[in-house]
């Protein structure tokens, strides 16, 4: 699939957006859509197992702290509400559980694995979804992963951050949209919503771990994709069509300079605090000769 048009299509041939994003990969992937739809429900069974195994575990990374502990004692009084604080708890949780070499499932990539989990979960709490709507929501999310990999990038070393937390929180956004009952359009245009708002985002790992920003990034932008979602179930519509929004992040990615695209030469990584803890790392490891950047 590799355009929100050609999704738009098809369900304006009757089928529901779930049932048209399935029939289009299974046609071109030459698969049973049945099939399809069970490989991602077992990928959501997974993704459910290691939500729960990073919020029971004790994370020790290499820079960060395992900041999800901080999270019960807002809970309840959060300014952004229940649902957004659960989903930060879940994001920062995955985050962290991803930089101490746990397990999860990439959504779309390790470093931004906690977003789209963040939402569906703590949507499916928070509203006492079904699974089989929060299913429905993993393939919405996926189709956007998608047409954004065929069109652009899923890469950070290609397109920067916007490329792996600004797709997670397009994907959430789509997921949300339909979880709350958004038709094909709300959806498509609750991805380009989020997407455009987090064009050139850089990609800047301190130390070149997928610890500092990505965790909170994963907790903070959460919060774009449900507002997104919420903008699009409004009515509100991105003037820039969906395809278009995702060309310009491409292309946005391609002119982003070397040091935003995973080399660790730039923005955060590249600051005193940042340079000093890659400073201290590299001491304590010796032997591992870790490669120093100008
Ligand atoms: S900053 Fe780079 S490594 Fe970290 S999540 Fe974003 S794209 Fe991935």
């Amino acid at each position: 699939m590799r355009s929100f048009e050609e999704l738009l299509e098809r369900t304006n041939k009757g089928f529901p957006l779930p049932e048209a994003i399935l029939s289009l990969d299974a046609e071109e992937q030459m698969i049973d859509a049945d099939d399809l739809r069970e490989s991602l429900r077992d990928r959501l069974r997974v993704m459910r197992e290691t939500v729960e195994a990073a919020l029971a575990g004790h994370w020790q990374p290499k820079l960060i702290a395992d900041d999800k502990d901080k999270y019960p004692a807002r809970a309840g009084k959060a300014l952004c509400g229940d649902l957004l604080w659960r989903a930060s708890e879940i994001a920062v949780a995955l985050g962290t559980c991803n930089a101490s070499m746990g397990r999860i499932v990439a959504a779309p990539t390790a470093g931004s694995c906690g977003i789209l989990p963040g939402l569906l979960f703590a949507w499916q709490e928070n509203k006492n979804g079904v699974d089989d709507i929060v299913l429905n929501g993993l393939i919405v999310a996926a189709a956007v992963g998608e047409i954004i990999a065929n069109r652009a990038t899923l890469a950070g070393a290609s397109g920067g951050c916007q490329a792996e937390c600004g797709a997670a929180a397009a994907m959430g956004a789509a997921a949300l949209c339909f979880m709350e009952g958004g038709d094909a359009e709300a959806c498509a245009h609750a991805a380009a919503l989020a997407l455009k708002s987090i064009l050139g985002l850089a990609c800047d790992p301190v130390a070149g771990l997928v610890e500092s920003p990505c965790v909170k990034r994963n907790g903070s932008l959460v919060a774009l994709g449900a507002i997104a979602a919420d903008m699009a179930l409004a009515g509100v519509r991105s003037i820039i069509p969906p395809d278009e929004v995702v060309d310009a992040m491409a292309e946005v990615g391609r002119s982003l300079p070397a040091t935003l695209r995973e080399t660790a030469r730039g923005g955060c990584a590249r600051t005193p605090a940042g340079q000093a803890m890659k400073r201290k790392l590299s001491a304590s490891v010796p032997a591992a000769g870790a490669e120093e950047y100008n």
